[in-house]
């Protein structure tokens, strides 16, 4: 039989959705399948045959008998390969090898303070390389590397902009590429955080997500219906450039009063902090153009204190500390607001390297969020810290290299 395009394409598809089903559902029996999925048995089967050859799915036990023979039971075989999940930080890389279930199985990381996108390539395939020589024997071997950097990446993989690096259109994944012979996918790191808290955190089963990374910048990853929403050309997501104050403070990107100035740890340059005396540097964020505060000075002004640092300063209960943390919750939850309004998530989960001061944050940020919020969008929302603590991105860009191996097309049940 001639089989057409359009055959292939729907067995495909078919074939990805018995898979999906299987991986986030099982155990689960033939019969469970076709009635999940709405295929018909004999479908079915044939799929699960071709799964079953390929490894990437297994028969376990005896299940539950509705009547007659007790049936077989599927599950996802996660151990049919590995990939790689890397976290490209402002001044760290993060690597870590994962089973295509996501359990890691070894993780590295090195220092990458400043490094011109040549070096911190080196560094990278330094850190990777001990990972995949110790990969265990798979059927499927390591199938392929997920990276989640902080800036803008377009459809190709292409890094456009990556600002706290300094790096302007990067051609990381054709690099990787050719260096380890496997398929690269590289991603914003929000979008990869979103992806790891969905699969493995705080969004499991959520279908409308907004996940906050929040650290020297705030960046979102919208998960809508199921689906990574990336915007018509995958720039999506940007929501520390959201302006919170109208005439506030001067941002990087030529805005004024953007969210992250206020409520990631880029606001603890604003703030009077331990040991410095007298008025804030600024008072209330409205800017004064006929001041300093236009300058390019004003810009580039870095925080001189890290959030480790000012969380030991907040555990001894330093009165300035503890209020900067308040306000910074308090901007948290006004953007948040802005964000539940817009899009009605059912559960907001907030991951990066400020959720370390959680204790000192949270009840200002669910103050603002309660305060604030249409009363219908908070009626069901939830809100939750991220789950895989600093692993959100890792794991997230390992996701994204194992959902490409599945070759999950867009469909979603
Ligand atoms: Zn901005």
């Amino acid at each position: 039989m001639r089989v057409t395009g359009d055959q292939a394409l729907v067995k495909k598809l078919n074939k990805s959705i018995v898979l999906d089903t299987i991986r986030r559902r099982g155990p689960l029996s033939r019969t469970d399948v076709s009635e999940r999925t709405g295929l018909n048995k004999a479908t079915v089967s044939n799929l699960t045959l071709e799964l079953l050859e390929q490894n990437l799915v297994e028969e376990t036990g005896l299940g539950q008998s509705s009547g007659g023979r007790k049936p077989l039971m599927l599950i996802f075989n996660g151990a049919a390969g590995c990939v790689v999940g890397v976290e490209l930080g402002v001044t760290l890389v993060k690597a870590a090898l994962t089973d295509l279930n996501g359990e890691i199985l070894f993780e590295r990381s090195a220092s990458l303070g400043g490094l011109d996108p040549d070096t911190a390539f080196d560094v990278i395939c330094e850190v990777m390389e001990p990972l995949l020589q110790d990969a265990p024997e798979t059927p499927h071997g390591t199938v392929g590397i997920g990276i989640g950097v902080p800036g803008m990446v377009d459809e190709s993989g292409l890094i456009l902009y990556a600002p706290n690096l300094g790096w302007k259109g990067v051609d990381l994944k054709s690099r990787m590429e050719d260096r380890f012979g496997v398929p690269v996918v590289i991603d914003n790191e929000a979008n990869a955080g979103a992806a790891g808290e969905r699969e493995y955190g705080a969004g499991r089963h959520v279908r409308h997500l907004v996940y906050v990374s929040a650290g020297m910048g705030i960046g979102s990853g919208m998960i809508i219906d199921g689906q990574l929403y990336k915007g018509a050309w995958g720039y999506a997501g940007e929501t520390g450039h959201m302006s919170i104050e109208s005439d506030g403070r001067l941002c990087s990107c030529g805005s004024r009063g953007c969210w992250e100035l206020y409520a990631s740890e880029r606001a603890y340059a604003y703030a009077p902090l331990p040991g410095q005396h007298g008025q804030p540097r600024e008072d209330d964020g409205v800017a004064n153009s006929s001041k300093t505060l236009d300058s390019v000075e004003a810009l580039n002004r870095l925080p001189s204190f890290t959030t480790a640092e000012l969380i030991e300063h907040a555990r001894q209960g330093d009165v300035k500390t503890v209020a900067m943390y308040a306000e910074v919750g308090r901007r948290l939850g006004i953007g948040i607001t802005n964000l539940v309004n817009g899009f009605n998530p059912e559960k907001i989960v907030i991951g990066g390297p400020l959720t370390e001061a959680k204790p000192w944050i949270e009840p200002a940020m669910l103050a603002a969020i309660a305060e604030r919020a249409l009363p219908y969008h908070r009626r069901e929302l939830a809100i939750a810290f991220s789950e895989l603590g600093s692993r959100s991105a890792v794991l997230g860009a390992a996701h994204l290299a194992v959902s490409q191996f599945l070759g999950r097309v867009r469909v979603s049940l």
